[in-house]
């Protein structure tokens, strides 16, 4: 499968058309879409965020899918996944070192006991796919688009899977043990964001977009049309422009609702009684290209 990128991926900003003025991740525009102040805490004000083991669980997943597909098709059993889970931490430690964090020093059992939940949601993944009958096209894949002349659009899909007649497949695995219909609206926004680039670049409308949740071993269908898409196109444009007037006016307001509960912020959100820090001097001003010169949240980071 050859990808057809408007932008030379190795090398973003030189390769970045003239026009484009600003960036946007799925993340990041689901963030704005479900409060306005969780996308400034993230985006602007950069507050740290402590990963959660959740999070960790799902980053971990995620590698370990992403490895499972390097053996031989015959190769990859459960058991096969199973073996690949403490190597992956220890890869994943090593590279992030605030994973380790996670747990106390000589915390063995916790450790354990957090390797073998990541392990059940592999089996449940196993419960709804044959990963010996697939050959994916990508994985941990960065794709970006240019929309409207002047936004760029881009993530990282979990895998694209092309069928012999050039079909496409976005697939998301979903490894959080949030209620689904708590996450489901912001999940098909991700994949939904994916499949305008894909349309984009490569002229095809993917014809399945498919969430795979772990914890549940339930497989979400989705088959967007070109006329849905143009939409969407149209709803991230007018995002991004509201994204910079609140910007402009330095004014993102909290949106409370369910996806609180799993809020990093509430400490400083005033729908808790906080206070959010002064907004930053020159984010107006800051760069909104930004995102396009750095690595975007990797997928399984954001769950
Ligand atoms: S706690 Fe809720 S309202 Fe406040 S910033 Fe986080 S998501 Fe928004």
């Amino acid at each position: 499968m050859t990808a057809e990128p408007v932008i030379d991926q190795q090398h973003p900003p030189a390769a970045l058309p003239a026009t484009v003025r600003a960036s946007l991740s799925p993340s990041r525009a689901a963030d704005f879409k479900t409060c306005p102040l969780l996308y400034r805490f993230r985006s602007i004000d950069r507050l740290p965020e402590r990963p959660s083991v959740e999070q960790a669980r799902g980053t971990l997943v995620h590698a370990v899918l992403e490895r499972l597909f390097d053996l031989p098709a015959g190769g990859r059993t459960p058991q096969a996944a199973g073996d690949l889970v403490g190597p992956q931490w220890d890869r994943l430690v090593t590279e992030q070192p605030e994973l380790a964090g996670l747990f106390d020093p000589g915390d063995e059992p916790g450790t354990a006991e957090f390797l073998r939940s990541a392990a059940a949601l592999l089996e449940g993944y196993f419960a709804v796919e044959d990963p010996r009958r697939l050959e994916p096209a990508e994985r941990e894949s960065l794709i970006s688009a240019v929309v409207d002349d002047e936004l760029l659009i881009r993530g990282y899909l979990d895998r694209l899977d092309v069928a012999p007649d050039g079909a496409l497949r976005v697939v998301d695995y979903k490894t959080g043990g949030a209620p689904r219909e708590a996450f489901e609206a912001r999940a098909l926004f991700q994949l939904k964001f994916y499949a305008l680039v894909l349309w984009r670049t490569r002229g095809v409308v993917p014809r399945v977009l498919r969430l795979l949740y772990l914890k549940d071993a339930e497989v979400c269908d989705y088959s967007p049309d070109a006329d849905e898409l143009l939409r969407f196109e149209r709803t991230v444009v007018a995002l991004w422009q509201a994204i910079e007037q609140a910007t402009a006016r330095q004014d993102f307001r909290p949106r409370p609702s369910r996806l609180c509960d799993w809020c990093n912020h509430q400490a400083h959100c005033p729908a808790f009684g906080g206070t959010p820090p002064p907004f930053p001097e020159r984010a107006g001003a800051a760069d909104p290209l930004r995102d396009a010169r750095s690595r975007p949240a990797t997928p399984g980071a954001d769950e």
